[in-house]
């Protein structure tokens, strides 16, 4: 299926740098799969579960755009999609190596599944989901910085209520 392409990551949570990614791939795209990964390499905040529910939120928001839990190897989940791109971000530099790691790996294992890479919108540039939970954890206002779905888990899981006041990053 030529049309569809897969988003792959830990999703934890979800972040509007993401949001901005899924928004463009999807005019590119007549398809898209937000896969999150079950069992990541890092330890999650949210469950499986619960990523999945906040991804499927903005799928309520996103026409094309679907969400799915995976486990085990990326290309095989691809495959058995039917599909033949995944789609990664890059930030800065420092995103390079792994992903170039990443991307060439999966070639190794799967020559017919193409890593097409997408740049940051500028102003998300800085934005990763450590950093949000972190600021979450300390009581700040993450609004700026997700969609407002994933900023009410963040509060449920930090305990801690919808503030107007806290820790601002301005863009
Ligand atoms: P992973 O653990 O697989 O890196 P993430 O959820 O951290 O999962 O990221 C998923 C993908 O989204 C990665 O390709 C990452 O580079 C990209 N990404 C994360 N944050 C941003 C952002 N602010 N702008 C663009 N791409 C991003």
């Amino acid at each position: 299926m030529k049309d569809l392409a897969i988003y792959p990551g830990t999703f934890d949570p979800l972040t509007l740098g993401h949001v901005d990614i899924i928004k463009r791939a999807a005019r590119l795209f007549g398809r898209i799969i937000i896969a999150i990964s079950a069992k990541p390499r890092k330890t999650t905040l949210f469950t499986a579960p619960e990523r999945l529910a906040m991804a499927k939120s903005l799928c309520a928001q996103i026409p094309k755009v679907e969400a799915d839990v995976f486990d085990g190897l990326l290309v095989d989940y691809i495959r058995a999609k039917g599909a033949h791109v995944i789609i990664r971000g890059l930030r800065a530099f420092s995103d390079f190596e792994y992903e170039f790691q990443m991307a060439l790996t999966n070639r190794q294992m799967a020559p017919d599944i193409e890593t097409l890479f997408m740049m940051t919108k500028e102003s998300y540039s800085f934005l990763n989901s450590s950093m949000v939970r972190e600021v979450a954890a300390l009581g700040g206002d993450t609004a700026k910085f997700v969609p407002d779905f994933v900023q009410k888990e963040l509060n449920k899981k930090t305990g801690i209520r919808s503030q107007k006041s806290g820790v601002r990053i301005q863009n």
